[in-house]
């Protein structure tokens, strides 16, 4: 490529990087704001997400795992509409959001939330961890928050640009190469780690989304603590994603505190 050829690509990467700044969700009394790089299209994300979702749901459902504690899953369903319903406060065009939630019988203690708002919460951490509402509220309350900010999409942007795997035309349309960087991307949060800037993200996030639907902000420094008292002999499935730590709780700690101070104004 020459020179001049190679500038031209240069400054349309940059003016494509400029342009694709987005913020995925409006403001927030956490403070959450970070302007973030989209150069992979929510379309995109969102049916790849379904089409993993589907047969995950599908082989539950064989397996006779699907909702089968009845009385788990309407409680879990009560308590995620709740945040779903106050979902659109932090970011209002998830109201049209396809929200799906489903309990899978199974001693894993983990949940998770792809992008577009498909939830499966497992049976074992509720169970085994014997979380009380509120803490529920505050797990599924973070992984919502992963797919309000759209992290698996950011995530599969940075690839783009650190891969450099496609070029700035091929970012207009759709590539085989984005196709595989979303597939990784989607396992973020359910068998790969985020990065601890979205963990920070969703955990701020998520708790002010529990505290909007109505939950008990101290729940969550508690329920990490009862996490990391778990991760000895047999830690939680969860923990592999979410490593937690005494600054991460001393950080909800401080943000249940502040959240408590405020007046609930939706
Ligand atoms: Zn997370």
């Amino acid at each position: 490529m020459s020179y001049r050829k190679l500038c031209t690509v240069m400054l349309c990467a940059a003016a494509l990087a400029v342009t694709a700044c987005t913020h995925t969700t409006g403001s927030s009394i956490a403070g959450v704001n970070r302007s973030q790089m989209m150069l992979v299209s929510s379309n995109q994300m969102n049916a790849m997400a379904d089409e993993q979702y589907a047969a995950i749901i599908k082989k539950a459902k064989q397996q006779g795992k699907l909702n089968s504690d009845t009385a788990l899953t309407q409680r879990v369903k009560r308590i995620a509409n709740k945040l779903i319903a106050a979902a659109p406060q932090l970011r209002p065009d998830c109201k049209n959001w396809d929200w799906e939630v489903n309990v899978i019988t199974e001693d894993t203690l983990n949940a998770w939330c792809m992008p577009g708002g498909k939830i499966v919460v497992y049976s074992g951490i509720v169970k085994q961890l014997k979380l009380t509402d509120d803490e529920i509220a505050v797990i599924v309350g973070h992984e919502m928050c992963h797919a309000l900010r759209e992290h698996s999409r950011e995530q599969a942007s940075q690839q783009v640009v650190t891969q450099g795997i496609v070029t700035v035309a091929q970012l207009f349309g759709v590539s085989s190469g984005i196709t595989s960087l979303g597939k990784q991307a989607l396992q973020l949060g359910v068998t790969l780690p985020f990065s601890r800037e979205h963990e920070t993200e969703a955990d701020e996030l998520g708790l002010e989304l529990a505290w909007r639907a109505g939950f008990d902000p101290d729940a969550a420094p508690k329920l990490w603590q009862k996490m990391m008292d778990q991760s000895g002999s047999n830690p939680p499935e969860i923990l592999s994603t979410h490593p937690s730590d005494e600054r991460r709780i001393a950080n909800l700690q401080a943000l249940a505190m502040t959240l408590k101070s405020q007046k609930l104004n939706p």
